[in-house]
This record gives structure tokens, sequence and C-alpha cells, in this order.
């Protein structure tokens, strides 16, 4: 367990070099610079020693990867998972790079992960752990070097004791070497919801774009976690009916809307989204994928969307709240069939965009009301998406090539003002 397969014929970080190749072919961009983006600057590697709770001890792997600085300090969420692997983080660190320069903050593209099962560890074993990573990459990380966040199974808890641990490091409390951290830490309003929230506005603006009434939209969204379960809220306040909402278990599906609130409850206290509070059929997460419906929000793992069901896919939006879950090949066909794509660097853009004004808070000593997260939040991403149209309008290419076009020169334009040095 735990080596990347190839989905489509590549893995994880094969696919993203193959966008961004795809990517440069419509842009003004020299070879040199393209050659440089395509490889990381740093990648760690740790094997992290861990007593657990029966005295055994077990090792597990660990990786921090940094894709590039050159607008800014490294940014990116780490990631707990069976199946996170070297390659699988370093893709993630190279979207984290275009995301930041999406939406233009001033940060660079870095990820990390630890090969474990969470869901088989107990607490005392995950703060262990935790504390014993963030001992072997501190001296890559840091307020002004690299600043991870929560990503898939990992949460505010899991920031609090990176953050604590780096603080005893340092002699000193460093608030803003992490993001997402509890609100009594640091923390930013607006943090949590960030991603989902973002998921919602940029579906939103897509469905505006299309013509489609939000009032009655059906919405399908694959995972409940931080970013589906916050998406499927704001979707449901909105007026949209969800129509499916899944965990790594299986899929509920409800024609006429689930009721959002309480699969969410039963998620909470039963660990599946299917119980006896909840109205809707048991589907399973490839079926959730073709569901006929105005957007699909996958918003779980990657590699999701491929060769054999795009074609089969029943959604007029795709807004990719999850980390690459659709493949090259996918795109391709998706495309074609007129599938209006909101990428991951930008669909899922709101939580790196509320990570960077909790860092410049714990910078500044101060704190922004949540209504001012929420204003400068719909600010950036409304603006992001409406360049990243303007670009796929004027370019006649899909949003996903128009967003990495907007990314990667951003990022090539700063790495040629900086240089190589020597
Ligand atoms: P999470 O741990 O909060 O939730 C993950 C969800 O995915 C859970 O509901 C889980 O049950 C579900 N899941 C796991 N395996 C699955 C499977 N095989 N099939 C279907 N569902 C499965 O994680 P999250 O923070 O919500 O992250 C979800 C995705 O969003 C990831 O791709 C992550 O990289 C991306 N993302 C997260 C953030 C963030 O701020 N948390 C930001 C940008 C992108």
């Amino acid at each position: 367990m735990g080596a990347s397969h190839k989905i489509d014929g590549l893995t994880p970080a094969e696919a993203c070099r193959r966008q961004v190749e795809m990517a440069a072919e419509h842009m003004d961009i020299e070879d040199w610079v393209v050659e440089r983006l395509l490889v990381t600057n740093r990648e760690v590697t740790v094997n992290i020693p861990v007593k657990m709770d029966n005295g055994e001890l077990k090792i597990f792997k660990g990786y921090r990867v940094q894709h590039c600085d050159v607008r800014g300090p490294y940014k990116g969420g780490i990631r707990y998972h069976p199946d996170a692997d070297l390659d699988e983080v370093r893709a993630l660190a190279m979207l984290m790079t275009w995301k930041s320069a999406v939406v233009n903050i001033p940060f660079g593209g870095a990820k990390g992960g630890v090969q474990c099962n969470p869901k088989e560890m107990s607490e005392a074993e995950l703060e262990a752990m935790t504390r014993r990573f963030t001992w072997d990459i501190s001296s890559v990380i840091g307020p002004a070097r690299d600043i991870p966040a929560p990503d898939v199974y990992t949460n505010p808890q899991v920031m609090a004791w990176i953050m604590d641990t780096y603080s005893i490091i340092m002699g000193q409390t460093e608030a803003g070497v992490v993001t997402g951290k509890p609100l009594e830490l640091g923390g930013s309003l607006g943090r949590f919801e960030a991603t989902g929230k973002g998921v919602y506005i940029t579906a939103l603006q897509a469905a505006e774009h299309l013509g489609i009434p939000v009032e009655g939209m059906r919405v399908a969204i694959q995972g409940c976690g931080n970013v589906g379960g916050v998406a499927a809220r704001f979707f449901e306040r909105a007026g949209c009916k969800v129509i499916a909402l899944s965990d790594s278990g299986g899929a509920v599906y409800n024609s006429g809307g689930l009721d959002v609130e309480s699969v969410l409850a039963c998620k909470n206290q039963y660990a599946c989204v299917m119980g006896p509070k909840v109205e809707g059929e048991d589907i399973s997460n490839e079926e959730l994928l073709e569901l006929d419906c105005e957007v699909l929000a996958p918003s779980a793992l990657g590699g999701v969307i491929t060769h054999d069901n795009a074609a089969k896919l029943g959604a007029k939006i795709i807004a990719e709240g999850a980390n690459a879950p659709t493949t090259p090949q996918a795109d391709e066909i998706l495309h074609d069939r007129g599938v209006f794509m909101v990428p991951d660097i930008l669909a899922n853009a709101g939580g790196v965009t509320v990570s960077y004004f909790e860092w410049v808070q714990n910078l500044q000593n101060l704190l922004w009301s949540e209504d001012e997260i929420s204003q400068r939040l719909n600010h950036i991403l409304k603006h992001a998406f409406n360049e990243v149209l303007a670009i796929a309008q004027e370019k006649k290419v899909d949003m996903r090539t128009a967003a990495l076009n907007l990314g990667v020169s951003r990022a090539a334009r700063a790495l040629k003002l900086r240089g190589i040095y020597p």
C-alpha cells in the first residue's frame, strides 16, 4: 500500500506535469522557465518513529515537498492517508503553486503527507506522530518559510499540535507557522468554511455564466468532510437541491434534495452518511459521479474522474473541491462534451485565500471580523473566476488550461524577475 498507482496511464505528478505542458502550448513562455517550474525545489522524506499504545514501535513515512517559492513562502496542507506517497505529495505541491498564483496570494506551493491510517489510531498516537513529524521537518517550515495547513484527515487539532511543537523548538509562540488552527490559538474566523464556501461561490459563478438558476439547482457532492460538508450547507442555504453526498463508505441520494444537516449529523454520530434519520437511498461513490445534475463537486480524493467514466457523467458543471479529481484524458472528453469545468486551482482556492488572511492576522497580531473575511474572500474568488473565464474566452481554451495559464504565467514572471542563482 502507498505507491502512487497510475490512473489513465499517469501517476499524479505525471498528470500535473502533463497539464502544465498542455497549458504552456497556449502561452508565451520560455522553455527554461517551464523546465524549472516542472520540478520541485526540495523533497523531504522522513521516517517517523511512534510508540503505539500497545508499547510497540511503529515507523511512518512522512513527506514535505516544496515546489516553488518565487512568489512567497511555501504553502500547502498536510494529509494523513494510507495512500499518501512522495509522487502524490509532489503533485499536490505543484498544484498549490498555481493555486496561490491564480488568486494572486503571495505564497508559493508545498504539500505534506504521512502514510498512515488515522481511523485506526488513537488520539495519543496521532499526537505523538504529529509532534515527531513536526520536529523532523522543523528546519524547513516556519512562518516565513513554509506554512502547513489541514488537508485530508487532518484538522485544527493537528494544526494546534504542529504549532505547539514548532513553538517549543523555537522558544516562543509562533502562531504563523500553520493555518487552519483553532480560533483560540490564532485561527481565523471563516477559515474552517473557506474551502467549501469557495467551491460554492465559484460554482455559482459558473451557473450564472451558463444562465442556470440557483433555486432548485441540483448538486451532487462526493465527500462530506471539511470541503464537501461545508459546500453542501452553502448550496442548501442558497436554495439548491443537494441530491447526493458521500463518504469513503458510500453515498446517499435523494432526487428531491437531501436534508444536509441530517446527513452530516448522521456522519458525525454513526461515521456514515446513511442512517435512520436520513431520507434517501444508498448508492455507490461511482454512481454519484454519474448522476444527472447541474453541479457535480468531487470533494474527496484525486483521480476519480477518468477516461472510463468521463463520458457517463451527467453534470453540466464540475466544481473541483478535491485536488486533481480529473485526469488529463477525462478533461479532454469533458471539454468535447461541453461540460463546464471549474478546476481545482480555482474552485478550492478559498482555503489558501483565508489561510493567507489567517497568516496576515497572526503576523500583525490583529483580528479581522467574519464580515471582513467573507467580503474579501468573495471579492478575490469572483475576480479570479472572471480572470480565468476571460482567458478561456480569449484563447478559446477550457477553464483548466485558462487557470493554468494564469497561475503558471504569474509564477513564471516572478521566476524570471528573480532569476537563477548564482
Ligand atoms: P476531510 O478529511 O475533511 O474529508 C475527506 C472526505 O472524503 C470525508 O468525507 C471522507 O469520508 C471522504 N472520502 C475519503 N475517501 C473517500 C473515497 N475513497 N470515496 C469517497 N469519499 C471519500 O478532507 P477535506 O479537507 O475535506 O479534503 C477533501 C479534498 O479537498 C482533498 O482532495 C483535499 O486535498 C482538498 N482540499 C482541501 C482543502 C482544505 O482546506 N481542507 C483545501 C483545498 C483542497
